[in-house]
Order: C-alpha cells, then sequence, then structure tokens
C-alpha cells in the first residue's frame, strides 16, 4: 500500500513538474528572442539622503515586456534566465546600458552619485566577469567609482575564497559593492568581516511592518549597528511610509530607497532626480514619484 501511495504521489509531483517545466521552457525560449529584440529595457530608482532626502544614486532595475506574456517581473524571469545559461548575455546587456546612460547623466552634466547593477550568482562565478566589467568601463568611458555592483549573500557562500578574490579585484577597480537582501542569507558575521565590501542593503522584508513590528525593528537595529561597527554604509530599501523613514533614521540608518521617495521609472523621466552641479541654476530635491516602468 505504502508503494502504491508513494506511485501516486511521484505521479503527481510528475504532473506538477511537467507543468512547471512547460511554464520554464516557455519562458526560457522567450527570453532567447527578447535579447535580439530588444524587448528589455532598464528603470532606475534613486536611492535618496535620510536627511537631506536628495538622490545620491540610482539602482538599475530590468525590465521585459513580452507580446504574449506581457509585462514579466525580474523576480521571475531573472532565476530563469540563470538556470537556462541566458544570464551572462542578459547581465552584461544591463551593465552596458546602466553604464551608457550613467555616462550620458555625466555628460550633460548631472551629478549621479552612483549606479547600482544587480549582478547574479552565475555571473559573479564565471571567470572572467571582472575583465568584462573593466572592459564595459572602458568600452562605455563610464568611471569605475560611480558602478555600484550589488551582489546577495547567498551567492557569497559558494565558493567564498574564489568570491573574496572576485570581490577584491572589483574593488581594486574602484567600484563599490553593495550586499544586496541583506539580513535574508547566512552569511556568518566572521566572513562579512572578511569580505571586500562597502555597503549592506537592509532587506525589504524587515522594513515592511515598522516601526510597529517590534522583531523587525530590533533586526533593523542590529543591522544598522553593525553596519557602523565595521564602518559600512547602510541603506534602507522598500521604504513606503514617512514613519519608517523617520524610525529609520533616529536608528542611525542614513540612506534609503522606496516607493516613499521615487518609485524606478524610465531614464527620460528622472529629470526631477538628477542634480545639476552646483554652479548650474540651484540643486534640485527630490519632490515627486515617477512612474515605474
Ligand atoms: P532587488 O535588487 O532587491 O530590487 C528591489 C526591488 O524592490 C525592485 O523590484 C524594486 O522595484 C522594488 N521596490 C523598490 N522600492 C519598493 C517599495 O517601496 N516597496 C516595494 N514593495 N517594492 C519596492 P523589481 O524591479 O521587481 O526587482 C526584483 C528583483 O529582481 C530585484 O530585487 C533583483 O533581485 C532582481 N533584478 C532586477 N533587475 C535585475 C537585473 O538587472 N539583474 C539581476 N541579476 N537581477 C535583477
Ligand atoms: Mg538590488
Ligand atoms: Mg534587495
Ligand atoms: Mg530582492
Amino acid at each position: 500500500r505504502a508503494k502504491q501511495e508513494g506511485r501516486n504521489s511521484h505521479a503527481f509531483y510528475t504532473e506538477q513538474l511537467t507543468k512547471a517545466s512547460v511554464v520554464q521552457l516557455r519562458m526560457q525560449s522567450a527570453l532567447y528572442g527578447a535579447l535580439a529584440s530588444n524587448a528589455f529595457h532598464l528603470v532606475y530608482q534613486p536611492k535618496v539622503d535620510l536627511n537631506s532626502r536628495k538622490a545620491m544614486g540610482f539602482e538599475a532595475l530590468i525590465r521585459w515586456h513580452d507580446p504574449l506574456l506581457g509585462f514579466v517581473s525580474p523576480a521571475v524571469f531573472i532565476p530563469i534566465a540563470e538556470s537556462a545559461g541566458l544570464i551572462h548575455e542578459i547581465g552584461l546587456w544591463v551593465l552596458r546600458q546602466a553604464c551608457m546612460q550613467g555616462r550620458r547623466w555625466l555628460d550633460a552634466g548631472y551629478e549621479i552619485g552612483r549606479i547600482g547593477v544587480n549582478v547574479a550568482g552565475p555571473q559573479l562565478h564565471r571567470p572572467g566577469f571582472v575583465e568584462e566589467v573593466q572592459q564595459v568601463l572602458s568600452d562605455t568611458g563610464f568611471p569605475a567609482a560611480c558602478l555600484e555592483l550589488e551582489i546577495t549573500e547567498s551567492m557569497m557562500m559558494q565558493e567564498p575564497e574564489q568570491v573574496i578574490d572576485t570581490l577584491k579585484r572589483l574593488g581594486d577597480l574602484g567600484i563599490m559593492l553593495a550586499v544586496d537582501d541583506f539580513g535574508t542569507g547566512y552569511s556568518s558575521l566572521n566572513y562579512l568581516k572578511k569580505l571586500p565590501i562597502h555597503i549592506l542593503k537592509i532587506d525589504q522584508s524587515f522594513v515592511r511592518d515598522l516601526p510597529d513590528d517590534s522583531d523587525n525593528g530590533a533586526i533593523a537595529g542590529a543591522i544598522i549597528a553593525m553596519g557602523q561597527a565595521l564602518r559600512l554604509q547602510v541603506i534602507a530599501e522598500g521604504v513606503e511610509t514617512e514613519a519608517q523613514a523617520r524610525f529609520l533614521s533616529a536608528l542611525g540608518c542614513q540612506q534609503a530607497q522606496g516607493y516613499l521617495f521615487a518609485k524606478p521609472a524610465a531614464a527620460e523621466d528622472l529629470g526631477a532626480f538628477l542634480l545639476s552641479p552646483p554652479a548650474a541654476a540651484g540643486q534640485k530635491t527630490v519632490t515627486n514619484a515617477g512612474k515605474d516602468r
């Protein structure tokens, strides 16, 4: 009887898996075409100083509009691109676009701070990644000091020694390194101490129910205190309310990102967030929230 049940549940899982893989396969083949047909674009979300509320930089986020599937979230298609081996090409495309846009802003005389680009695990682990980044910087003329790469804790835990070496080489180029979604992975404090990183991004799951959720408050406070102790910059993700912003600021957090300040928007819609140099017509402050995509 146990055998029978085992077989049935096996059949059940096979069916579920088949359905899942059909969707995956469809997305995979759509992704192949997407690069060629220009179906991706980037949006940029300002990162603001919590005191001045001015943009200190931007995070580039990929968007995909497929004619049949519609808008597909990167949270859905990036993992599929990773398993299909497409992430290297997509990741490089994102990096190049972001650096080109950054160069255009600099050429137009804006102070943009830094542009953050998300890097997927397989990209970071691939030999030659550092050289590829260097190549994009030299092709586009975008300064390394204006580039920030966002990586997650979990991708640093695989082959830690190799990752530390890769990060050191990126840091030596003058690139800033941020740990994205911090607090959701498993990095030990000892390992964190060894990493050549500059910025911790508090995951939005710890920001969501502030200031009411006292556990989240304690976690956010601990991350901010740890960042200060390790001399790292700390930025909070997913700030949606004034109460969250004030609470984080009181804990010593200096930077934030979130819908309260600005949604991710197309480069041409970000005028209000771009800082003109002091010599030009007065600095603009963050005032309105742009539109997503
Ligand atoms: P992430 O890097 O942690 O990006 C933050 C996500 O939170 C973005 O979602 C952003 O639009 C969203 N967000 C920003 N402010 C708020 C807020 O106040 N409230 C809420 N609820 N959400 C907010 P998005 O653009 O859908 O991206 C999801 C994830 O997909 C990213 O998380 C990142 O892991 C990945 N991703 C996006 N673009 C790229 C890319 O170019 N390359 C790679 N490898 N991954 C990317
Ligand atoms: Mg990110
Ligand atoms: Mg994040
Ligand atoms: Mg995330």
